[in-house]
């Protein structure tokens, strides 16, 4: 399995020194990863802006977060013996493989030559925005004045930077406007690492059918979000369904933008609430609910693996 988005490096570092990688009693530490079958994470680098965060980051500024978060990475890493994702060949050679992500542009302060830094990191995703404005963009929104604004220019200068330094746009937490304009200036497959069905689930975290149809035809790949307010619907508010809701997300997106655009978003350790699955460990709960709701085998196997596989070589 291939898992698109979690926050285990922001949880840790958060809580400064409490807990380890190695294991801990949050959603996703090396054994729960091992157990479920994991064989890439992605461990996203969540900058929180400053209204958000912790009093003792208070005073920081948003690259030094950054920056502390990529130190607490490599720490973790080495303390777990993870190896750090290179390239797809690490992900079938290697039990697991640790692939860094950014979510919320913010982190770079607007200064598009610190992608290259990142890079060098080992980046391979970048979440343009977060749930505020930044210098690249707007987030998604209930208010449809925000929700319809595009990229800002160093937005759209900020696509074609990555691209050029192989690191894949995330959409996940942009606003329309923004989702589309990265559909019109990106030349490459992007992603949305953690968004669901926006036709069964009407969140603005969630994607349109045409949202996921214009993703697909990029080349791209949506990942199924655990989340349950990205989930439920009015008719299924009860938590029994909660894995009904996944296989209902599913089957959606498969029926409306084909089999290659789903993968596995799980937003562990970014999420609270009634989960069924609520560790990586019991991933394979989940595939085998979906095959036993008639889902196809090669179907599955592409959401688990191979499609999230295959963005991640571009
Ligand atoms: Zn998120």
């Amino acid at each position: 399995m291939i898992d698109l988005h979690c926050d285990t490096i922001y949880r840790l570092w958060e809580d400064d020194d409490k807990f380890s990688l190695i294991s801990n009693s949050y959603m996703i530490d090396k054994q729960k990863l091992i157990d479920g079958g994991v064989k890439g994470q992605c461990f996203a680098l969540f900058t929180p802006m400053y209204d958000v965060r912790i009093e003792r980051d208070r005073d920081k500024t948003p690259w030094q977060i950054v920056n502390e978060l990529y130190d607490r990475f490599c720490l973790e890493l080495e303390r777990s013996g993870i190896p750090q994702f290179e390239s797809v060949d690490d992900l079938d050679k290697n039990e697991l493989s640790a692939i860094l992500t950014i979510e919320e542009g913010f982190s770079i302060e607007g200064d598009l030559s610190r992608l290259s830094i990142m890079k060098d990191w080992g980046v391979k995703i970048f979440g343009f925005t977060w749930n505020f404005e930044n210098d690249l963009g707007y987030p998604n929104s209930k208010d449809p004045s925000l929700m319809t604004l595009g990229l800002k220019g160093k937005g759209i200068e900020a696509i074609s930077e990555c691209e050029r330094l192989g690191i894949l746009v995330d959409v996940s937490h942009l606003s329309d406007g923004g989702f589309w304009d990265v559909v019109k200036y990106s030349k490459k497959p992007f992603v949305a690492t953690h968004s669901n069905s926006r036709f069964l689930t009407p969140s603005t975290r969630n994607l349109t059918d045409e949202m996921l149809k214009a993703l697909a035809d990029k080349g791209g790949v949506t990942g199924l979000n655990f989340c349950p307010a990205f989930l439920k619907s009015e008719n299924t508010p009860n938590r029994a369904s909660l894995i009904s809701d996944m296989v209902r997300h599913v089957k959606h997106i498969i029926n409306v933008a084909g089999e290659d655009v789903i993968a596995l978003g799980t937003d562990f350790d970014g999420i609270s609430g009634d989960l069924e699955i609520a560790s990586a460990d019991r991933l394979p709960i989940l595939k085998n609910v979906l095959l036993d709701a008639g889902v196809p085998a090669k179907s599955v196997d592409k959401m688990f693996y191979d499609n999230a596989r295959r963005v991640l070589s571009c």
